[in-house]
């Protein structure tokens, strides 16, 4: 099968919500907002690129049945008219023939349940919300799933450095993953475009890993345990959003541990299906902390896995058999 048709759409329209997200950011993030803890910024963005995305989507396949995790009903309410108001105004900078209906009708069109049969989109319209508050890493995530399995994915990564060694250089990248084709990243607004793969570290004394900013998503004291089992000796890099997918994917890190920490978390398929597919098109290896493949048949939520382990495929086996070992809160 080939889904030219359905990556140039799909590179379009996350290039586009990139561009939404970074407006918002220069325009309704200041110091205030984030001293008062303020939301809405992020609330605007995520509305406006869920918006952005999934009309883009619609217009080239009518009715393509999407999983967002946004929906419009907040937007709706008497209170929402403030955000609305803001939302409208800035996916019309994007797209300035879109009415006020449209957009909340694009935005509620993501409510799709999911399942195993034919094909649907997931998008993650900001992952890394506080990353994107923050001024650090979010991802604009979108993948195309068919009978199940994760076909297509394109990561945009705004305030990603294009030059890993050089975080002071330029930023902003887009990873895209076919079945099938490889990994391939550009850098936001030129036309190069080049194959990422992931390391070819085999000694885990020699690897790095990377892991949630917040502790709250995913074990620290776990990942430290695994780490010293398996002679690690480089601190994590700690990061925002499916861009610790990315660094997988370009050789940046040869690890990215997602321990649960609690029993009942389901993981969303928007948080992974993106990012799986491109550390495995990469090269590297995907799976959940017990070594089972992500199942992305189930409906909205990863229900039959716990947290997420990727690898640059050489270090998976060492990887899990140390996750095994940790009796960590995630085994209890
Ligand atoms: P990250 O930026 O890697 O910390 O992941 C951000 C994502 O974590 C958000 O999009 C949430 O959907 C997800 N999330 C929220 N609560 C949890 C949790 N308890 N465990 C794992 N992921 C979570
Ligand atoms: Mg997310």
């Amino acid at each position: 099968m080939n889904y030219e048709n359905e990556r140039q759409v799909a590179i379009e329209a996350v290039r586009k919500a990139c561009m939404l997200c970074s407006r918002v950011r220069a325009t309704l993030v200041s110091e205030e907002t984030i001293a008062k803890r303020d939301k809405s910024p992020v609330t605007v963005a995520d509305f406006g690129a869920q918006a952005v995305v999934i009309s883009a989507l619609l217009a080239a396949f009518p009715d393509a049945p999407v999983v967002g995790e946004e929906d419009a009903a907040d937007l709706r309410a008497p209170g929402g008219r403030e955000i609305r108001e803001k939302v409208v105004r800035h996916v019309r900078l994007i797209e300035p023939g879109m009415s006020e209906d449209e957009i909340l009708s694009a935005i509620d069109h993501g409510k799709y349940a999911g399942g195993p049969r034919g094909r649907h989109w997931t998008l993650d319209p900001i992952d890394g919300t506080k990353g994107f508050l923050r001024g650090e890493q979010y991802a604009v995530a979108l993948a195309l799933i068919e009978d199940g399995q994760v076909v297509l994915g394109v990561l945009g990564c705004p305030n990603l450095p294009v030059d890993p060694a050089d975080p002071a250089g330029p930023q902003g990248c887009l990873f895209v993953a076919g079945r099938g084709t490889g990994t391939q990243m550009q850098a936001l607004g030129t036309p190069d475009i080049r194959p990422v793969r992931v390391t070819s570290v085999a000694d885990p004394v020699d690897a790095s890993f990377c892991e949630s900013v917040e502790s709250g998503h995913s074990a620290h004291d776990d990942a430290a345990r695994i780490a010293q089992l398996l002679g690690v000796t480089a601190p994590p890099c700690r990061m925002d959003s499916q861009c610790k997918y990315a660094a997988v994917a370009r050789g940046q890190a040869s690890i990215y541990l997602r321990l649960p920490t609690r029993a009942d978390y389901q993981e969303k398929i928007w948080d992974h299906a993106a990012g799986c597919i491109i550390v495995q098109e990469a090269g590297g290896q995907v799976s959940d902390i017990h070594g089972r493949p992500l199942d992305f048949s189930l409906g909205r939520t990863l229900r039959d896995n716990k947290g997420v382990i990727a690898t640059n495929r050489l270090l998976h086996d060492t990887v899990i058999g140390a996750a095994q070992k940790v009796s960590g809160t995630f085994l209890a």
